[in-house]
């Protein structure tokens, strides 16, 4: 029962959450701005409190509190997110995870690692190195473990070591009314039961708050980086295609369009042949690496590439993957007052190059730059505009056509980052109206008061007249 029954459910909330949390739950403007928005292009919205719980058990009794006032309670991890997921869009409360921080056990043995939802992957890596395994998962952004269970991440390493999906074991997570849920186990697989673990993984903080995560460790491999550029995009983009139908195992490949690439001889320590390229690291021992360099240079030529060129150990390899990352960012600074708009598809490998190529040429008569990067070896690409305010409905347009090309071909509207608010709208489209539906009962079933993570994922408002389809007796 709501005690303070003359207050709006918000304010006996925030009365609550002081009482529990003393100067760990605060109101002030300059930390609810922090906590409004994400690095996505969606605008923000302040929450009206913001918590940092540092145990399992503190969320579980935030999240009993929320539940008795019904206020939103919207997880924050490291708020890189690009598709608004972080955005308290109701207000209510923002959960900053940062200080369940801890890495509670590293089994060597065992390849798994158990942390805190807050910790950061470069922090894992640091606290892995003398192991000699590491946590392949690589968002561009140094993101929290919560975060990258919720919005399923990826990044350059998953053509060779899996998305999330496949790199969490189990999770603890606050489910509603304040309830911790143990998911999961240490043993590598399982076929126990529903896979409650794979339901949290990308649920975006919609059907409870992760705590807790169990992760797949792997050993750091030895590795050699190349890369080569080709004549035209669809060369590029076919190479890849061979290269996977072909069965040779790829540690990344990451596809850097020629716009982008002149942007990186403008600004990075490389330079390059002002053509599409893609980037590669080959994993295993030197004669393994030889050999499958060796076919893969060929597959390349025979795609109009140019011979592998080697980076050498180190330092040298070390500029080639920041120059990956850090190549959008200098993109960004060279247009003044823009901001970064990225889409972001995934498509079966047999139709990457169609739907690759058919953006390209589709925003070519436009004036606001656009770059395509991906992690083609998935199927996975962006392509990132650098807009201004000013733009915004002209690159929706072109975003909202990214995503119809991706599901006409097979594909889906997000490979890694997630639906948050901007993807809401295909959902049905991909999915089709009736798994909607069982999304909805899903989380109806899960977060019957709605509480966590409003207007998030799922379309609005629920198509009902599905929702009751499978009890029907009429
Ligand atoms: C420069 C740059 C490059 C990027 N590159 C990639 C990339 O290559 N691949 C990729 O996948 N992503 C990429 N991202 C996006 C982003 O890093 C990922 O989406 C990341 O997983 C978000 O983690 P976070 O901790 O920042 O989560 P946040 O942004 O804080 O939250 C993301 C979502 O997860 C929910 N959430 C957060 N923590 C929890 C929790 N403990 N329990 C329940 N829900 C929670 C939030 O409510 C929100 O819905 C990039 C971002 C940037 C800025």
């Amino acid at each position: 029962m709501n005690s303070h029954v003359q207050l709006p459910p918000v304010e006996a909330a925030i009365i609550d959450l002081k009482a529990r949390f003393g100067t760990a739950a605060l109101t002030g403007e300059s930390i609810r701005d922090l906590h409004a928005r994400d690095e996505s292009h969606h605008h923000g919205q302040r929450p009206d409190v913001v918590v940092y719980p540092k145990t399992t058990q503190e969320v579980a009794d935030l999240v009993a509190i929320a539940t008795r006032h019904q206020v939103p309670v919207v997880a924050f991890g490291a708020g890189s997110g690009l598709e608004g997921g972080a955005i308290p869009v109701a207000g209510g409360i923002s959960v900053d995870l940062s200080g369940l921080d801890a890495i509670f056990e590293i089994r060597a043995d065992d390849m798994i690692a158990r942390v805190g939802a807050g910790v950061r992957r470069l922090d894992l890596n640091t606290a892995l190195r003398d192991t000699g395994l590491f946590f392949p998962v690589d968002p561009g952004a140094n993101a929290s473990i919560g975060g990258m269970v919720s919005t399923g991440a990826s990044g350059t390493n998953a053509v060779r070591f899996g998305v999330m999906r496949e790199n969490v074991l189990g999770l603890t997570v606050v489910t509603a009314g304040g309830r911790i849920v143990r998911t999961g186990s240490l043993a590598r697989k399982s076929s126990s039961g529903y896979d409650l673990t794979r339901l949290f993984v990308g649920a975006e903080g919609t059907l409870g708050v992760v705590t807790e995560v169990i992760l797949r460790l792997h050993p750091i491999p030895e590795a050699r980086s190349a890369h080569a550029g080709f004549a035209t995009l669809a060369g590029a983009v076919n190479a890849v295609t061979d290269i996977k139908r072909a069965g040779l195992s790829i540690g990344r490949v990451e596809l850097l369009d020629q716009p982008l690439v002149e942007v990186v001889n403008r600004h990075g320590e490389m330079r390059l042949e002002p053509l599409p390229t893609l980037f590669f690291e080959f994993h295993g021992a030197t004669d393994d690496i030889r050999s499958l360099s060796g076919t893969v240079g060929e597959i390349v030529a025979a795609n109009g590439g140019t011979e592998l060129t080697w980076t050498a150990p180190g330092s040298e390899t070390q500029t080639l993957w920041t120059t990956r990352r850090d190549c959008l960012a200098w993109a960004k600074a060279e247009r003044q007052g823009a901001h970064s708009w990225p889409s972001d598809v995934c498509v079966p490998i047999s139709r990457l190059a169609d739907v690759i190529l058919e953006t390209r040429e589709d925003v070519a008569g436009s004036d606001i730059p656009a770059y395509i990067v991906g992690h083609v070896g998935d199927g996975n690409f962006h392509c990132v505009f650098m807009l201004r305010d000013n733009e915004e409905a002209e690159v929706a347009d072109y975003a909202d056509r990214i995503v119809m090309r991706a599901l006409a071909a097979g594909g889906t509207a997000s490979g890694e980052h997630g639906v948050g608010l901007g993807k809401r709208k295909f959902l049905i489209t991909e999915h089709g109206a009736d798994a909607v539906a069982l999304m909805h009962q899903l989380k109806a079933a899960l977060d019957p008061l709605g509480i966590f993570n409003p207007g998030k994922i799922l379309p609005d408002p629920a198509p009902s007249d599905l929702i009751n389809t499978p009890g029907r007796t009429d």
